[in-house]
């Protein structure tokens, strides 16, 4: 465990020297639904470079991790972060990176005890502070954004889920009592609702992934809050209010 006021001090050495100038164009070429508001942009950048320079990050099946592959997952992740206390990712270590989608490391079971041999996940969260991509996802989700689907949001919400209590339970940590109530309150509510709905078949804005567990539901929303501001602010207004608050950001009024 790294002590807190080292961690600082390291943090302010690498922030401190001059940039190089192709991380920063990795950077300005990353193309989000919501682009970084300009007075946003110097912490973004910050928050990108010390995840960048202090996660450990490794390629799967083979797939060699360039630089600008660190700094594109870095730099998505990082936008989550803008609006949250400093130290918000402090919690991952690891970022594995494979070519496509893959193997899940616990195949899914179904209800009738059938273990899911043929499963492929693009991505996955671990207690551990392990975060695994498929690369083909996450530059899927930068060539295409706007879709309500981001894998690097998706799997970096849960390591925000995982907070202080550790549990994947879709609550991050809250300031206050206020906003765990309301959190609880509206989070339970829209959560029932999709399940409900996927029960009966219909179509339903949120990906009906969300419905699989309360943990799933937090990271769906939250790649909507990122990708979908204003569909999510239209048709969930109480959803987008908790989620915009505790992400510090305002991506709906951000694009209007
Ligand atoms: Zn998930």
């Amino acid at each position: 465990m790294l002590f807190a006021w080292l961690r600082r001090r390291r943090r302010r050495r690498l922030l401190a020297r001059p940039w190089n100038e192709d991380d920063l164009a990795t950077l300005a070429a990353l193309r989000f639904a919501v682009p970084i508001p300009e007075a946003s942009a110097p912490r973004w950048r910050d928050i990108a470079r010390v995840l960048e320079a202090e996660i450990h990050w490794e390629g799967r099946g083979g797939l060699e991790v360039t630089r600008a592959m660190r700094f594109a997952v870095a730099g998505s992740a990082a936008r989550m972060a803008i609006g949250l206390p400093d130290g918000a990712f402090d919690r991952v270590r690891t970022v594995l990176l494979a070519p496509d989608d893959f193997r899940p490391s616990q195949p899914p079971v179904d209800e009738l005890g059938i273990v899911h041999v043929d499963a492929r996940h693009i991505g996955e969260a671990w207690h551990e502070g392990i975060v695994l991509l498929s690369w083909d996802e996450v530059a899927a989700s930068l060539e295409q954004p706007g879709v309500g689907q981001d894998v690097v949001v998706h799997e970096f919400a849960h390591q925000l889920d995982l907070g202080t209590d550790s549990w994947f339970d879709g609550t991050p940590d809250l300031a206050t009592e206020a906003e765990r109530v309301r959190w609880r309150d509206v989070m339970q509510r829209e959560y029932d609702d999709l399940v409900a709905a996927v029960a009966r078949g219909a179509k339903t804005f949120l990906d009906p992934y969300g419905a699989t567990n309360p943990s799933e539901f937090f990271a769906v929303v939250s790649e909507e809050l990122f990708d979908r501001p204003r569909g999510l602010a239209a048709r969930h207004a109480e959803l987008y209010a908790v989620l915009a608050a505790f992400y510090g950001q305002d991506p709906a009024a951000a694009l209007a």
